[in-house]
């Protein structure tokens, strides 16, 4: 008999879904029990119904899974959810009532303030929000969030510098891959030889979002980090991979060779260092003039590593630099599954085999 434990995945056929598929096929501590999407796909064989785009093939035990509702009780002690963010609320509430860890990709549930949004390497304190949690909505389970893709990559890169130097301001400005709005996403008329200059939304995540990870926890939630953030968002014909340029300004002084070492040096704790999906280093800094490149550099630490490049003076705010992560493996699917790694290593899951 297996001794993994059982997760399920919400949203199995999306493309953050299939990510999930892919990187639980070989888990060491999990396998899937069970996959689930909307109605129109429920009570068909998955291998029928996905439009599989990994480069790696379906497993098959997998493809032969009937695909369930949304609903509760499905196996698992987990549910990573990939839903469409118009419809994940009431699921994923419904999934932690019934005792299932809910680790959601989806905005609804980010900004509440008894529900961690982790970037494990970053913040894994903010793990005890859990606790506050269940008692205050009388759950078994619980929420736990990732951030937006954007806002992941450029705050796990932020976040050794913010403890050394304290941000005051940031400057971000991103270059989104078409795979960010999932499938079949942007119409290809409007992505090819093209760049958008809007993503619905997405700047005002960010914003948000960064200043939550990087905050402190306070008697009622996370008392947001005390920077201005301004960011401007673009979508561009690139399949995978979100490509930032950042200018911040800190309340500390920064050189560049002192940002190189301070991002050089940043581990995890030692527990989340030693996770399966954790990358060591989780920031890489690569100092060649035209890297990172999404082409490139994307699969660093196997999609979970973020890479960063380009780190110099700038003459309005203190440092400028560029950032890239995998959307939808740093950005999502990869470290959502990283969190619930968190949650074994912290004694309130399964246990290791
Ligand atoms: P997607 O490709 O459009 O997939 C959406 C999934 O939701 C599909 O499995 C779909 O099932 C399911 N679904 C739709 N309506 C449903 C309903 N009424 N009931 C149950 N399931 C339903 O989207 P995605 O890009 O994978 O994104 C999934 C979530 O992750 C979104 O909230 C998104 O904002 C977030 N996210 C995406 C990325 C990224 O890079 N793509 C990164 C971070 C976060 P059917 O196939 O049956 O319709």
């Amino acid at each position: 008999m297996s001794a993994k434990t059982p997760v399920c995945v919400l949203g199995a056929t999306g493309t953050v879904g299939q990510k999930f598929v892919r990187l639980l096929a070989d888990h060491p501590w999990f396998e899937i029990a069970a996959v689930a999407a909307s109605s129109a796909s429920g009570g068909k064989r998955f291998g029928d119904v996905v439009r599989w785009r990994e480069q790696s093939d379906l497993p098959p035990a997998i493809a032969d899974l009937t695909i369930a509702e949304c609903a509760p009780p499905l196996p698992g002690a987990v549910a990573f959810s990939a839903l469409d963010a118009d419809v994940a609320g009431p699921i994923e509430q419904a999934f932690a009532r019934a005792g299932a860890y809910v680790v959601t990709n989806t905005r609804t549930h980010r900004m509440e303030p008894d529900v961690p949004l982790l970037i494990p390497e970053a913040n894994a304190d903010h793990l005890v929000l859990i606790d506050r949690q269940r008692e205050a909505r009388g759950w078994s389970g619980a929420i736990l969030a990732n951030p937006n893709c954007s806002t992941a990559a450029l705050t796990l890169a932020l976040a050794p510098l913010h403890r050394a130097f304290t941000i005051e301001r940031l400057f971000v400005s991103t270059m989104q891959a078409v795979s960010g709005a999932g499938y079949p996403g942007v119409p290809s008329l409007d992505a090819l030889g093209n760049v958008i200059p809007h993503i619905g939304d997405e700047e005002e995540k960010i914003e948000r979002e960064s200043r939550k990870i990087l905050g402190a926890l306070g008697p009622v939630g996370v008392e947001p980090a005390d920077f201005a953030v301004s960011a401007h968002t673009n979508r561009v014909p690139v399949i995978d991979g979100h490509l930032e340029t950042v200018s911040v300004g800190f309340r500390r002084r920064a050189t560049p060779e002192d940002a190189i070492a301070v991002l050089k040096e940043f581990r995890g704790s030692p527990c989340v260092a030693g996770l399966p999906s954790s990358p060591n280093p989780p920031v890489e800094v690569d100092a060649r003039a035209d890297r990172p490149q999404p082409r490139l550099d994307l699969d660093r630490g196997r999609g979970m590593a973020v890479t960063v490049g380009r780190i110099r003076p700038c003459p309005i705010l203190d440092l400028r630099m560029v950032v890239l992560g995998h959307n939808t493996i740093r950005g999502a699917a990869g470290q959502a599954v990283q969190i619930a790694e968190l949650l074994v290593a912290d004694g309130r899951l399964g246990q290791r085999t």
